[in-house]
């Protein structure tokens, strides 16, 4: 049975979450060292039973997250596991701090996209935003995966107003000179300081204008259900993609599920339950009944996140324990 929800929107992507674990402490993220259990977390082969049922029921693309995905034992070889069930897409987000060394064994595994996140092009800014002094590292895992078969390497900024807004041009220039995607995120109230307001988001918009005033931008077509709105360069190399969760939501045409390192679905970021998937597989259920349940939890996915509604109460879990 193909996962379809009460709206009609068919759910064909997948985020995993392997950890809730990170090896950076992101200023607008996270800042306190709360870490499951590890009897918790799921095990390889619950993953791999979980994924398996869910490629059964159409899910085409799994973008591996966390926590830092590659702080996690064993996580090549787990990207083989999911290539052989016949994930056609599979990409993996990661903070770039340990890739350089682990790229070629991640390709060779089937690992098809990466997405890396950069919050400052500034070596001492980044210091600050990732408490860490890893931006040689990060720098060396954007060149080893843009010198690979992964390029177009995405890069991933989230813009906090006053932290690192003023960089947008020079992030525009990034993508121009090594020829890559910058994608500009709207900073979400997902932190788990609880500090997120209105004023500390950059919306999408001015990042369009700021850009365009200094270099002609072209549309670039996309799939409805991306969240990238993208653009090429009239003059030059690089693309850049604005990611608007906040002030042009994209929900209309999510294809979205989450997986949480602990093993719960979660039908959207904003999700205010997420469904225990892991008491299923630890309970003894068989195939038929996990996907019979995932078909029942994905029929009720939220026509939207209401972010933007007065009544708005922000998740219980924060984007580092759902998998970003
Ligand atoms: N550790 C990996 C990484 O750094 O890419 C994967 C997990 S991280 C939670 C995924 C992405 O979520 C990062 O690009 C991070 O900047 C972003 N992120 C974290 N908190 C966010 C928030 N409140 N709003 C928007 N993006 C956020």
């Amino acid at each position: 049975m193909a996962l379809t929800d009460k709206f009609g929107r068919a759910i064909t992507d997948l985020r995993v979450s392997v950890t809730d674990r990170c090896n950076f402490r992101c200023v607008y993220c996270r800042s306190a060292e709360n870490t499951m259990a590890h009897e918790n977390l799921l095990e390889w082969d619950e993953y791999e039973r979980l994924v398996r049922i869910l490629v059964g029921m159409g899910i085409r693309k799994v973008r591996v997250t966390g926590g830092e995905p590659l702080v996690r034992p064993g996580i090549e070889s787990f990207i083989g596991r999911l290539k052989a069930l016949g994930v056609r897409d599979l990409s993996m987000t990661t903070n770039g701090h340990l890739l350089a060394e682990r790229c070629d064994k991640l390709i060779a595994a089937g690992l098809d996209r990466i997405n890396i996140s950069l919050d400052s092009l500034d070596r001492e800014k980044f210091e600050r935003v990732t408490r860490t002094k890893a931006f040689d590292q990060v720098m060396a895992g954007i060149d080893a995966a843009q010198n690979s078969s992964l390029r177009p390497v995405k890069v991933n900024a989230v813009l906090v107003r006053g932290l690192n807004d003023d960089e947008v041009e020079a992030f525009a220039e990034f993508a121009r000179e090594r020829e890559l995607i910058m994608r500009f995120i709207e900073f979400m109230p997902l932190d788990a300081d609880r500090a997120w307001t209105r004023a500390m988001m950059v919306p999408a918009a001015e990042v369009y204008r700021r850009i365009s005033a200094r270099w002609t931008l072209v549309p670039v077509v996309h799939e409805r259900s991306e969240t990238a709105r993208k653009y090429r360069f009239a003059d030059g190399r690089g693309e850049i993609g604005l990611i608007a969760p906040v002030t042009q939501a994209f929900c209309g045409f999510c294809s979205r599920i989450r997986l949480t390192a602990d093993g719960k679905l979660r039908t959207c970021l904003f999700s205010k339950d997420d469904h225990d998937l892991k008491l299923l597989v630890r309970g003894g259920a068989t195939d038929r009944e996990i996907g019979d349940e995932i078909l029942s939890i994905v029929a009720q996915k939220e026509k939207g996140h209401r972010i933007n509604e007065p009544d708005f109460v922000p998740p219980s879990r924060t984007m580092v324990y759902i998998g970003g």
